[in-house]
């Protein structure tokens, strides 16, 4: 994506809503850990999962498939300690229908 395109993240929260994976590095896991006051083995015992990749870890899903860190307000738990992947949003992948790139 270009990052020439403007983007005002509007709190939807329909990326921490979209189906799939939060794939996680060794970095984003040390950093959610730190964020929660975790050791990693304890943050990855009660916050993780084996992605469908099956050679990453993600984090564990809300019962409505959301992210576990999505809260009500659709901010982010662990903002400033968000991944990789979702620190990439939305000049790395975008969801459709994202109000914060409609140009109106
Ligand atoms: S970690 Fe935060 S920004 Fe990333 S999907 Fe979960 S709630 Fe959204």
């Amino acid at each position: 994506m270009d990052a020439s395109v403007p983007f005002v993240c509007r709190r939807c929260g329909a990326c921490c809503r979209w189906p799939g994976s939060v794939l996680l590095e060794a970095e984003d896991v040390a950093a959610a850990a730190a964020a929660l006051g975790l050791a990693e083995e304890d943050f990855i015992a009660r916050h993780a999962a084996l992605a469908r990749n099956r050679a990453q870890l993600t984090f564990k899903e809300a019962p409505d498939g959301a992210c576990e860190f999505l809260q009500a307000d659709n901010g982010c738990r662990i903002y400033a300690a968000r991944p990789r992947q979702c620190r990439a949003f939305p000049r790395g992948w975008r969801v459709a229908g994202c109000p914060g790139l409609d140009p109106g």
